[in-house]
């Protein structure tokens, strides 16, 4: 079915840009199921690269209906359009979970929305699965609608415009990839997610003509970091844990960070398990650096119960689980010898036998 040798993923990134690059695109979809399997990929790294992955449609669901989450904001009063046609399913979905759930001027996490109104969110992504497998998961891995092709993630031949909810519970609710196809999701996530970014911007951009003119931060509203809502974890780890650099253990006062351990541009997980509050030094030095593991494991370390229970009071995920996830796929797919942030000026390199996981005696920083 598929001739393309998954254990070289430069073959596979380059199959992957072609099929997104040819043709012009009527909707942001395929862009937001990519980058919702390359996050699936890197939380569910097989430790044998040439593993198949099954990958939940549930999960995935979710994962898209967090991308768009974002993306229905309005932007300076208008709605964003993210499709040639004036209704679109997917966001139409879930700006009508998102108004039924948020109070108006007041942005709440999704998996907040998810807790709160637990059967809403369910049928939101029945919809949205259903639509994922009708349109992009059916259209990913080819160009153009009646092209010849061979499918090189995974086998897509029992879908179709018209596919069934019982036809996908027939499915298992999962497409499997192919083998060594998730571990080489996961190491061409970080070349693959700025690419991917630029993409859908630029979609959304020619989409939306009104962006034309003027030009607003359209990547930081699509994806940047939401520094508003960031404020209610910024009070909570102060009163916690401490108004100290989690790095450097100097004072931070009120210019603190809240930084993600696990770079936002990475993985896009703000669940508390993985923010901690930074000085700006720091903060600013570490940017998009993959962290030394000990920093990660540091902030585990906090606990997942009280992590939970403090994320629960003030209303915000924690996603520890995915944090620790997140960690594994992400260490056991660089390189040897990627460099890593230890601290300000400070780099560590990967040891070539490193597996998250080990005690940490065995790994070459100190705590
Ligand atoms: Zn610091």
């Amino acid at each position: 079915m598929h001739n393309l040798d998954a254990r070289d993923p430069l073959a596979l990134g380059q199959q992957l840009m072609s099929v997104l690059e040819g043709g012009r695109r009527v909707a942001t979809y395929k862009l937001a199921t990519l980058l919702a399997l390359l996050d699936y990929a890197v939380e569910h790294t097989p430790s044998d690269p040439n593993a198949v992955v099954e990958v939940d449609l549930d999960d995935l669901s979710d994962r898209v209906i967090a991308l768009y989450w974002r993306q229905v904001r309005d932007l300076d009063g208008h709605h964003l359009r993210q499709s040639t046609t004036a209704t679109a399913r997917i966001p139409d979905a879930v700006r009508k979970l998102k108004a039924s759930t948020s109070p108006p001027r007041f942005e709440i996490a999704v998996d907040v929305a998810r807790r709160r109104e637990p059967e809403m969110y369910a049928s939101t992504r029945t919809a949205v699965k259903l639509t994922l497998v009708q349109q992009p998961l059916h259209r990913l891995q080819r160009v153009t609608k009646n092209q010849d092709y061979t499918c090189f993630l995974y086998d897509d031949r029992w879908m179709h415009d018209k596919v069934s909810a019982a036809a996908i519970a027939q499915q298992g609710n999962v497409i499997s990839l192919f083998a060594g196809v998730a571990h080489a999701l996961a190491r061409l996530s970080a070349l693959l997610k700025p690419a991917l970014q630029i993409a859908w911007v630029d979609d959304v951009r020619r989409l939306n003509p009104f962006l034309r003119d003027d030009a607003p931060d359209l990547a930081g509203h699509l994806f940047g970091i939401d520094r508003v809502s960031l404020y209610r974890a910024r009070l909570l780890l102060s009163r916690e844990f401490g108004s100290q650099c989690f790095y450097c253990d100097g004072a931070v006062g009120a210019g603190a960070h809240v930084d993600h351990v696990l770079p936002w541009s990475r993985v896009g997980i703000d669940g508390l398990a993985n923010l901690v509050l930074a000085c700006l030094q720091c903060n600013g030095d570490k940017s998009n650096l993959l962290p030394a593991p000990v920093h990660v494991q540091g902030a585990l370390d906090r606990g997942q119960e009280r992590l939970d229970a403090l994320a629960a009071s003030i209303d915000w995920p924690s996603q520890y689980e995915r944090t620790a996830a997140a960690a594994r796929g992400l260490y056991s797919t660089q390189p040897a010898n990627t460099p890593m942030w230890l601290g300000r000026k400070s780099i560590e390199l990967l040891q070539p036998d490193f597996q998250w996981g080990t005690p940490r005696t065995m790994w070459s920083s100190k705590p």
